[in-house]
Formats: structure tokens, C-alpha cells, sequence
């Protein structure tokens, strides 16, 4: 496969765009380096890079795209927006709408607000927590990314209780002071976090289905109320970041896969159809404490800008059929399977998690129900796998933390034309052993 174009590019990036990326992951550090192949366009479930060469995309831009590229109704709505004029600043009939809309699908989002990227909803969230609470400390879970805000770029320390250290220079030791790591899928590592902090802390933030060392989900189906009940016996809030799940695994939150209430919610990717987008909400009271009504402030030019919440509407106009979903898992379930046999006959050691459409493939034999699992997943023959794939046209996400998604304009001829990909890759990486 020819990708001179892509290097010409990345060159000509590099010189005025800092990396020649504007987010790392985009970087190909993590699977021997090497320029990112530079994409045209994109059509279905395929796209295209400058080369002219053709992908089957399982990356979906990390996430937002479930309804594939140009999907007809997302761009006839965006058209429409430009159409409008772009931006107003000031409200509009399309964010009411759209607002209406995630109240009915999840009952929970009691008042809403959209800003323009899951970071600032998670920020955003916090803030709301600390505010209401009057307290600084954070739990959240080993392992899992909730944008980079300087809170949230603290990683675990050591042991299930220790006070992080910041995974990126300049944040300040305080901020990092005051987040506390757990692992996930461990109560009993929250519970003594509490024990110790539980005064001190103003919420407890968790992926209900963790999405950024693979998909995890929780081990017992009453983990997350478990989660929630000892967040609230310390006074602490509970934040769901569902800044993935959300729309991912059916028309709704992932909250409700498990029967449970979180105080607030984060959201971005799907809900804006490919359009920068976030927004947080929850309960009333709580939501009342947002200025103009309360003293927690959060503002945003660009927030609830008309194209967003048209593209948004537009993109769940299509998942309300249900059936969707059921076809993505059963697309899922097909590539789960076909993977898992043809590592078998290549004797690789693979694990999938797999939620609906959306999986992760672990070079372990080891089940991952925990950071450290997905961290102990080979990241060499993760790496040869993305460059077997990439070379036989089926993009994925250049990590080994990523997960691949199914979207609703993938089809059966896509799936057996990977799992051509994938049988032929994983030959290849048997005869290199
Ligand atoms: N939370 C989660 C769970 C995410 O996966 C991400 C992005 N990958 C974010 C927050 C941050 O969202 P954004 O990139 O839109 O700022």
C-alpha cells in the first residue's frame, strides 16, 4: 500500500502544527511510531486517505461517529444549520429541542447544559460537585481518561487509597493532591478510600462501562449502586462520565443498563453526530447551583451553537430505531468471534470484551476486568496487529487501550472482508515468532 502522500503531508505538518497532530493518540507513538496515515473523506463505513487508499473504519473518531461518515440525515441537517447563519449567541429553538430530546431518553438529565467537548463537560461536573459540596477531593478509577483538565489527568499512585501524582507536567501538586485513584471493579478499594477520606470528598467519578483501557464493564450487575450507596453515605456526589456510553450500547444512558441514578452526567461524542459537543446535567437541585441561577460558573461562545444541536438531534433521530443496536451486536458478536477463531489457529493469546458493537481485542490470555489487566495486554503484537490491519485497508485505533466500534453503516461484506484482514494478519504474525 502506497501512503506517500500521507508522509508528505505529515512533514508539512510537523513544521507548523506542533507534531504534526492536534491530540497525541492521533500520533502512531504507541505502535512503533512511524508519520499517521492523513485522511480525505469519508463515506459509510469507509474512508479514504490521501493516497486514495481505502479503509474500513473501526475507529469512528474515537467514538462520535455511530452512524458512519455523511451519514444523509446528519448532513442534510448540518447543511441546513450553515444555511441558518452558524452562530448567534443567544438561545435558539434547536437547543431546546435537543435538550428535550436527552430529557426523554434519559429521564435523569432533570436541566442540561451543553458546552463543546466531553473534557469541559467533565470539568464542568466537577466543579458543580465541589461547589455543591463545599469539599476538593475526587475519587475516580485507575486507568480511565475523563478529558484533560488538570484533575483529571492524575493516574494512580500506589495501593488502592493513595493520593495521585499528575500524569502530565504543569499540574499543580495541590490539584493533584487532591484526587485519589481506585481500581475499578474493586468496592472494597473504595470503601477504604471513603474510610479515609470519605469527609473530604466531593464525588466519586466513574465510567458506568469503562471505555479508555478497553471496554470493562462491571463485573456484578449491583457494582455501580454499591458505587453510589457508598458516595452518598460519605456525602459525596456521584458523577457517571458516559462521554462514550452514551447512545453506545442503546437509546439512552448506560446508567440505565444497570438500574441506577447518578447525581450528574458528562456527555459528548455521539450526542453531537460528529460536531464538537458536550453537555452535563442531572438533578434540578443540583443543576440550580449553575450560574445564572447559582454561583458555580460555566459559560461558552460556542455552546449550544445551532450546528451541534442540529447535527445531534439528527444523529439520534437514527438510533431511535432500536433495531440498530441490534444489528451492531450482531455485527459485533460476528467479528468477536471470527477474531477469537483466527488467533486461535495463529495460537495468539487474545481476549475480547465486548459490549454490543463496540469491543476491544487484549493480547492476553488473562480476563480484563481491571487497568492492570488491560495494561499487561502485549502491546507488541497489539502493534503488529494495527499494521497488519492498516495494511490490508481495516483502520482501528492506533492504542492498545482503544476500542474498535461498530457503526450502523458497517455491513457483512465489511465484517468478512476484516476477518479476512485479521485471519491473513495474524498468520503473518505467527510466521514472524
Ligand atoms: N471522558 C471520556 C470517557 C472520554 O473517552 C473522553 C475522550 N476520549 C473524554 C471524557 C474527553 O472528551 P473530549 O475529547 O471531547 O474532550
Amino acid at each position: 500500500m502506497d501512503t506517500t502522500q500521507s508522509r508528505l503531508w505529515h512533514e508539512r505538518a510537523e513544521a507548523v502544527i506542533l507534531g504534526g497532530v492536534n491530540s497525541p493518540s492521533r500520533a502512531f507513538k504507541a505502535v512503533g511510531g512511524g508519520y499517521p496515515i492523513v485522511m480525505a473523506k469519508g463515506q459509510g463505513s469507509h474512508f479514504i486517505d490521501v493516497d486514495g487508499n481505502d479503509y474500513i473504519d473501526y475507529l469512528a473518531a474515537y467514538g462520535p461517529l455511530i452512524n458512519g461518515h455523511a451519514h444523509p440525515t446528519v448532513i442534510q441537517a448540518l447543511q441546513e444549520a450553515a444555511l441558518d447563519g452558524i452562530l448567534y449567541g443567544t438561545p435558539t429553538p434547536s437547543e431546546v429541542e435537543f435538550a428535550e430530546i436527552l430529557r426523554t431518553a434519559i429521564p435523569d438529565l432533570e436541566r442540561i447544559r451543553f458546552v463543546n467537548s466531553g473534557t469541559e463537560a467533565v470539568m464542568t461536573t466537577i466543579r458543580v460537585a465541589r461547589g455543591v459540596t463545599e469539599r476538593n477531593k475526587l475519587i475516580k478509577f485507575e486507568g480511565c481518561y475523563h478529558g484533560h483538565s488538570d484533575a483529571m489527568l492524575v493516574a494512580a499512585g500506589s495501593g488502592p487509597s493513595s493520593i495521585g501524582v499528575p500524569d502530565s507536567a504543569g499540574i499543580p501538586q495541590s490539584t493533584a493532591a487532591d484526587v485519589i485513584t481506585v481500581p475499578f471493579n474493586d468496592i472494597s478499594a473504595l470503601e477504604k478510600a471513603l474510610l479515609i477520606h470519605g469527609n473530604e470528598v466531593a464525588a466519586v467519578l466513574v465510567e458506568p462501562i469503562v471505555g479508555n483501557f478497553g471496554m470493562v464493564a462491571p463485573e456484578s450487575e449491583t457494582y455501580l449502586q454499591s458505587v453510589i450507596d457508598l458516595a452518598h453515605r460519605s456525602g459525596a456526589l456521584v458523577i457517571f462520565d458516559e462521554v462514550i456510553t452514551a447512545f453506545r450500547f442503546h437509546y439512552g444512558s448506560a446508567a440505565e443498563l444497570y438500574g441506577v441514578h447518578p447525581d450528574l452526567f458528562a456527555m459528548g461524542k455521539i450526542i453531537g453526530g460528529g460536531l464538537p459537543i458536550g453537555a452535563y446535567g442531572g438533578r434540578r437541585e443540583i443543576m440550580e447551583k449553575v450560574a445564572p441561577l447559582g454561583p458555580v460558573y460555566q459559560a461558552g461562545t460556542m455552546a449550544g451553537n445551532p450546528a451541534s444541536m442540529k447535527t445531534g438531534i439528527a444523529c439520534l433521530s437514527v438510533l431511535r430505531d432500536n433495531s440498530v443496536y441490534e444489528r451492531m451486536n450482531r455485527l459485533g458478536a460476528k467479528l468477536e468471534q471470527g477474531i477469537l477463531e483466527s488467533a486461535q489457529r495463529a495460537g495468539l493469546p487474545v481476549t475480547i470484551n465486548r459490549i454490543g458493537g463496540a469491543f476491544t481485542v487484549y493480547f492476553t490470555n488473562q480476563k480484563v476486568t481491571q487497568y492492570q489487566h488491560a495494561k499487561a495486554s502485549d502491546g507488541k503484537l497489539f502493534a503488529a496487529m494495527f499494521r497488519g490491519l492498516l495494511a490490508r485497508g481495516v483502520f482501528i485505533a492506533p492504542s492498545k487501550y482503544e476500542a474498535w466500534f461498530v457503526s450502523t453503516a458497517h455491513n457483512d461484506a465489511d465484517i468478512e472482508k476484516t476477518l479476512a484482514a485479521v485471519e491473513d494478519t495474524f498468520q503473518e504474525m505467527k510466521s514472524h515468532d
